[in-house]
C-alpha cells in the first residue's frame, strides 16, 4: 500500500498520510501539467516548490518517499509500478471533476489498484452537504448559517455572536486618503525554490505575465506565518475595508492565505480558529472583520466546493447568456488607459493575485458587460491566478461573475462606472469620465453596461431583481439616447478586441 499525494494535497494533518503513518508515499511532479496551459510563473513556482518542500519534510520525518520528476503523470506511475508491481495505491479524492475516474483508470492500466478516499482538506463533508442540501434551493447565506451552527463557530449558545449573522454591510468602508495598509509578509526563496524556478525557467521565458521576484509561502511553516501576520496586522481592518479598491494598494487588509489553503498547507479550520482567537483576545478585531474572513473562509470557499461538486458536468458547459466573445487582450498585456483594469490585470501579472472585490466587480463585471465567453474567462482566471484550480474558478467565474449557468447566482453582478466609483478611488486617476456614458473619454464600462442589458433583455428583464435598472434602460430608449449608447459600446469592444484603448466617439 502506497498513499499518493497529489500537488494541492500537501497536508499530514489529515486523510490517508494522518491515517497511516508508517506508509510509504508516492509524489508525482509532471511537467505536462505546468505545460498545458500559460500559467503564470509563480504558480508553476509556486505548486512545485510547495511539494518539494513537502517531500522534504516528509522526508525529515522518516517516511519513506518516492518522488518522480517527470514528463506525464503516466511516466510517474510507470516508475513506481516497475518497482512495486500491483501496489495498492490509496489517495485523497481530487478537487476536480472527473479526476478521480482518469487516476483509476492509469492505475488499472498499470495493473495497480487505486482506494479514493474523502478529500479532508475541507471543513463540510460531501455527505453533510448533500444531506443539507437535500436538492432544494442553492443559497450561500443559508449554507453559511447552517455551517455556523455545526461547526460552533462564532456561535453564543444558538445564537451568532454579537447578535446578527452577517456584517456585509459593515464591509464597505472607504480608507481614509492617508491610510496606509500594513505590508504583506513575502518569503525569500530559498534552495528549493530556486532550483525549481530554473527546472521551470524555459516554459516561462515567454510568458505574457510580468512577475515580480517570487516571494509566495511555500512551506507550512511560511503558511503558518502568514497566517500570524494576517491575524496580528491585517484582521483588524479587513472587515471595513473587505470591499474596498485603492490604487496603488493590491492588497490593501486582505488575508492572502487562499495559495496556501487551496494547497493543503494551511487547514480551513485552524484558520479559522485562529482569527476567531485574534478577535476573542484583543480588543482591536471588530465584529465585520472576523465575521467576514469567516464567511469568506467557511462560508464561501466551502460553498462553492460544493456547488462546484453539484453543479458538474453541466456547469463546465453552461452558457446561459450565450456569450461567445473572444477574451480580449488586455487580460494578458495589462495595456489599457482604464484605471481600475490596468491595476487590476496588472497586479495579476505581476504576481498572479488580485483581491476579491477586483476579481468580481472588475475583471468579471468587465468581461460579463463585453460579452466574453465565460469559459474562455474561466481559462484565464484558472492559468493567471496562483490560487485558482477549476473547483474555485468555475462556480466564481462561470455562475457568479458571468450568470452563466443556473446554480446559485440570483442577478448578474454588472456594475457600471458608478458603482466602481463609489467602491474605489481608480476613477480620479482614470483618462476617462466616469460620469459620461458616450464620447470619446465616456468610461467604457458605461455604454457596455447599458449595451449589456440591451442585449440580454430577453434573458433578463423578468429577473424581478432587475427591474430598476430596466426601467432606467427604458429611460434611455425613450430619450432617444439608446442607439448612440450602443454605438459607443460596439466602439469599445471593436477598439478593446485589438488591443486598443477606445478613443471613438
Ligand atoms: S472611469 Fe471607468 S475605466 Fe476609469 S477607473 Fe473609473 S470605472 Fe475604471
Amino acid at each position: 500500500m502506497t498513499v499518493l499525494v497529489l500537488g494541492d494535497q500537501l497536508t499530514r494533518r489529515v486523510g490517508p498520510l494522518a491515517a497511516r503513518p508508517d506508509e510509504r508515499v508516492l509524489m508525482v511532479e509532471a511537467r505536462a501539467f505546468a505545460a498545458r496551459h500559460p500559467y503564470h510563473p509563480h504558480k508553476r513556482t509556486l505548486v512545485a516548490s510547495a511539494m518539494r518542500h513537502f517531500r522534504d519534510a516528509l522526508r525529515d520525518d522518516g517516511r519513506d518517499v518516492e518522488y518522480h520528476v517527470v514528463e506525464t503523470f503516466g511516466d510517474g506511475l510507470d516508475a513506481h509500478f516497475d518497482a512495486h508491481p500491483g501496489d495498492d495505491l490509496v489517495v485523497m479524492r481530487p478537487s476536480s471533476y472527473g479526476a478521480a475516474d482518469r487516476l483509476r483508470d492509469l492505475v488499472a492500466a498499470r495493473d495497480g489498484a487505486l482506494t479514493v478516499v474523502e478529500n479532508e482538506t475541507f471543513c463540510c463533508s460531501p455527505a453533510e452537504f448533500d444531506e443539507w442540501y437535500d436538492g432544494g434551493t442553492l443559497r450561500h447565506e443559508d449554507f453559511y448559517r447552517y455551517l455556523r451552527r455545526e461547526t460552533g463557530v462564532l456561535m453564543d449558545g444558538d445564537d451568532p455572536v454579537g447578535g446578527e449573522w452577517n456584517y456585509d454591510e459593515a464591509n464597505r468602508e472607504t480608507p481614509p486618503a492617508d491610510y496606509e495598509p500594513p505590508a504583506v509578509p513575502t518569503f525569500e526563496p530559498d534552495a528549493t525554490t530556486r532550483a525549481v524556478q530554473d527546472d521551470y525557467a524555459d516554459l516561462n521565458a515567454e510568458s505574457w505575465a510580468a512577475p515580480e521576484p517570487f516571494g509566495w509561502p511555500v512551506t507550512r511553516a511560511d503558511a503558518l506565518a502568514a497566517l500570524e501576520d494576517f491575524c496580528e496586522h491585517r484582521l483588524p481592518d479587513f472587515g471595513p475595508y473587505e470591499d474596498a479598491m485603492v490604487a496603488g494598494e493590491p492588497t490593501l487588509d486582505h488575508a492572502l492565505l487562499s495559495a496556501p489553503l487551496n494547497l493543503g498547507l494551511l487547514g480551513p479550520r485552524e484558520v479559522v480558529e485562529r482569527a476567531v482567537e485574534a478577535s476573542e483576545s484583543r480588543d482591536d478585531v471588530p465584529i465585520e472583520s472576523v465575521e467576514g474572513f469567516v464567511r469568506q473562509i467557511l462560508g464561501w470557499r466551502e460553498f462553492v466546493r460544493h456547488a462546484y461538486r453539484v453543479g458538474m458536468p453541466a456547469l463546465a458547459d453552461a452558457n446561459r447568456l450565450d456569450a461567445t466573445r473572444d477574451l480580449p487582450p488586455v487580460y494578458w498585456d495589462g495595456d489599457t488607459d482604464m484605471a481600475c483594469l490596468d491595476a487590476a490585470v496588472g497586479g495579476v501579472r505581476e504576481r498572479g493575485y488580485a483581491h476579491h472585490i477586483q476579481r468580481l466587480m472588475v475583471l468579471s463585471n468587465f468581461a460579463l458587460l463585453y460579452g466574453v465567453d465565460p469559459h474562455e474567462l474561466n481559462r484565464w482566471f484558472h492559468v493567471a491566478f496562483v490560487d485558482g484550480y477549476h473547483w474555485v474558478s468555475t462556480p466564481n467565474t462561470v455562475e457568479m461573475g458571468q450568470y452563466a449557468g443556473d446554480l446559485f447566482a440570483t442577478k448578474p453582478y454588472a456594475a457600471s462606472a458608478n458603482y466602481l466609483d463609489r467602491m474605489g478611488d481608480y476613477c480620479a486617476g482614470c483618462a476617462y469620465d466616469p460620469d459620461a456614458t458616450t464620447g470619446a473619454d465616456a468610461c467604457p464600462f458605461n455604454a457596455l453596461y447599458w449595451d449589456f442589458l440591451a442585449e440580454n433583455e430577453d434573458d433578463l428583464r423578468s429577473n424581478h431583481r432587475m427591474g430598476l435598472v430596466y426601467s432606467h434602460l427604458d429611460d434611455k430608449r425613450d430619450a432617444d439616447d439608446l442607439a448612440g449608447i450602443r454605438e459607443r459600446a460596439e466602439g469599445v469592444r471593436a477598439a478593446m478586441s485589438e488591443g486598443e484603448s477606445p478613443r471613438n466617439e
